[in-house]
């Protein structure tokens, strides 16, 4: 492949290998961001959710505080007026003492608009007005009857001593609506006669504006919004004015908390107190209680007339339950998962390229496994310590071992001979410090030995590089048997007679010449013997050429069998044979060549012609120091000569 493949990811892989890698972390780092979110939420939550609750339970304390002073205020004028109105020595009621305690009272306390003492009729008896901060005694005639007012007679259901607080609501005079809408509370409490009934009630009609704007400041001064709301859900300090006292003016009905924020007021119309978070923020409420249930006890009044706790709610917008920084959390989010994606891309870059390559080296691997498998020589690689790191098909056939037991074991235990071993570990060190050894760059000849011990010649081809630091030799081991096998016979063919089997001429003159040489050096005798058949021609005109073919067979069989181990024999022409003697001088070469005639005579040379004898004529010579292998041979030559001449089927020495 080429390096533009190898280096080139594809853009598909690389995405699918981003997204398999990068949609987990996201998720990861989405999970963590709103588990953050949410536990640093939560702890917002909480920590508004406490300091709303104190806020709250403050505003209570103050607000229920300030209406026990006015229950205290009305339990006081009340037992105020019974020793007024009732004197024990049977004098005159003391009507202008009292109208100048309640006138001195509304003075000093300023927030009562009506310090009224009423008879049990309704009748106004004694009423102090407050206007503008100050009080005034209203005139007799200006007096009314307020039998119809409900707190009248909810007044007189009282037992002495307690208190009735009227609902909150805006003042009437005169059957209308007081104009600037005027608040108002009133605390009525019972006069109690000591002989027996009551003398009437005293009725205290409170500014309510006071409670009310103290809560309206506070809702302004914080991020949240405080209500205070009645019994039955009516806004006394609502999220605006104009939505207040819908229970009092008809075109406000439609105004109330449970309109406004109908899912929290399901939860806190039934509690005393609590807190509930809905889609319109945190409400936080607390019930401050008008009337103890003693005091409920024996009344007739209708619902309407009677509360007997209001709410104080604050309400925290959503908005502000919010965490400040989720806008920055949300920018840090998305900075650290962009470069995430940076981060993640480059590595699945980087790791589909890898993958690539790699997938490109096991191909590569897989083409080289075919290549060298192929091969039907032995493929090997060792590192510098000998140990086998490659190992083809050929290799496991020739030596015998599979590829897992050669991996690691030692090449040259199996290539090098034991008598050669110690040599070739030398070898080895060599190799390992300089990556040399006589191996590399020539083919040699090695006698290898299998697994089962048996060995075979080979010829060893191997080469050294470097890899990582380490030296490595990879080699081919070629098992050589046959052709060695053809070597030596085709070396057989070359130097032997066909016909014979002895030496040819050319073989016999080159090994004679190495006698010759040698017997010169050491001046030991070496003879020649020179024969050849008697009229052979005869033989095979009369045999036929066959049988002159068994005839030089027989003949060289007879002389082999005459001749010693140390003599060379050859044939050296068409019916010349020629044995050379070593350490052997001509007397005794005579009489060797003495005993080869007499043997032939008598010997049948032919199996098809058992009765044919031949003679063979003998010429001997012996070596001299100024002779050479021609001028023995010459010799010989002469000799036999001597031997035709003189007949035939004789021996003949050379004549010098
Ligand atoms: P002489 O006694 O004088 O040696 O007589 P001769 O007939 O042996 O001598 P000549 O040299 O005239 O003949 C040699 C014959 O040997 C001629 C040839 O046909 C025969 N001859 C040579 N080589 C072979 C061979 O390989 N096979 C056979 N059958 N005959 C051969
Ligand atoms: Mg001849
Ligand atoms: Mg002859």
């Amino acid at each position: 492949m080429s390096a533009e493949a190898t280096n080139f990811a594809s853009p598909p892989r690389v995405l699918t290998k981003f997204l398999q890698l990068y949609l987990p972390l996201a998720v990861i780092v989405l999970f963590a961001a709103v588990m953050v979110y949410l536990t640093q939420k939560n702890t917002r939550i909480q920590a508004i959710k406490e300091q709303q609750y104190n806020i709250v339970r403050l505003e209570r304390e103050v607000l229920q505080t300030d209406l026990q002073t006015h229950v205290s205020d009305a339990v006081f004028l009340a037992h105020l007026t019974t020793l007024a109105m009732n004197r024990p020595d049977g004098q005159v009621p003391l009507k202008k003492v009292l109208q100048e305690a309640f006138l001195y009272f509304s003075q000093s306390q300023k927030v009562y608009d009506q310090v009224r003492f009423l008879d049990v009729h309704g009748r106004e008896v004694v009423r102090i007005n407050l206007d503008k901060g100050r009080a005034w005694v209203v005139g007799q005639r200006q007096l009314q009857s307020k039998k119809q007012r409900y707190y009248v007679s909810a007044g007189l259901q009282m037992n002495p001593g307690q208190v009735y607080i009227s609902p909150f609501d805006l003042n009437i005079e005169h059957g209308q609506l007081e104009m600037p809408y005027k608040p108002t509370l009133r605390f009525v409490s019972p006069v109690a006669n000591p002989g027996d009934g009551l003398l009437g009630v005293v009725v205290l009609n409170f500014l309510g504006d006071r409670i009310l704007d103290r809560l309206r400041r506070a809702s302004r001064a914080g991020k949240n919004e405080l209500f205070l709301v009645n019994q039955k859900g009516w806004w006394l300090v609502g999220p605006k004015p104009k939505m207040e006292w819908g229970h009092s003016i008809k075109e406000r009905a439609v105004f109330s908390m449970a309109a406004a924020y109908q899912q929290a007021w399901r939860d806190i119309a039934p509690e005393e107190n609590g807190q509930v978070v809905t889609p319109h923020g945190l409400f936080t409420y607390q019930s401050v209680d008008l009337m103890d249930k003693a005091q409920k006890v024996g009344t007739s009044l209708a619902p309407t007339r009677l509360d007997d706790h209001w709410w104080i709610i604050s309400r925290v917008p959503p908005e502000e339950l919010a965490l400040p920084w989720l806008p920055e959390m949300f920018w840090v989010c998305a900075g650290v998962l962009l470069l995430l994606a940076g981060v993640v891309w480059l590595y699945a870059t980087a790791r589909v390229r890898r993958e690539m390559a790699e997938s490109e080296t096991q191909r590569q691997q897989r083409r080289l496994q075919f290549i060298t498998n192929t091969s039907q020589d032995a493929i090997t690689l060792v590192d510098s310590q000998d140990r086998v790191q490659f190992w083809n098909l050929a290799a496991e056939r020739l030596f015998g071992y599979r590829r897992e037991e050669a991996m690691g074991h030692s090449l040259h235990q199996m290539l090098a001979s034991p008598e050669q071993r110690a040599k070739a570990n030398k070898g080895l060190e060599v190799f390992a410090r300089t990556g040399q050894g006589p191996i590399f760059g020539s083919r040699q000849e090695v006698l290898a030995t299998r697994k089962d011990g048996s060995r075979f010649p080979a010829e060893v081809s191997a080469s050294a590089f470097s890899m990582d630091g380490q030296w490595f030799a990879a080699g081919s081991v070629r098992d050589i048997t046959i052709s060695k096998q053809n070597e030596q016979e085709l070396k057989r063919l070359a130097n032997t007679d066909g016909l014979t089997g002895v030496y040819n001429r050319r073989r016999f003159m080159e090994l004679a010449e190495r006698e010759v040489t040698r017997s010169l050096r050491y001046r030991g005798p070496l003879s020649l013997i020179m024969l050849d058949v008697d009229h052979f021609k005869a033989v095979n005109d009369e045999n036929g050429h066959e049988v002159g073919d068994e005839v030089l067979v027989s003949l060289a069989k007879v002389c082999c069998r005459v001749l010693r181990q140390v003599d060379l024999f050859g044939r050296v022409g068409g019916e010349e044979f020629m044995a050379l003697l070593p350490e052997t001088g001509p007397e005794a070469a005579a009489t060797v060549a003495e005993r080869l005639r007499s043997e032939l005579a008598g010997y049948p040379v032919s199996p098809s012609k058992p009765n044919l004898r031949v003679s063979i004529s003998l010429g001997v010579a012996g070596l001299n120091q100024d002779m050479g292998l021609n001028d023995l041979m010459r010799a010989a030559d002469d000799a036999l000569y001597l031997a035709k001449k003189h007949g035939r089927n004789r021996v003949e020495f050379a004549q010098h």
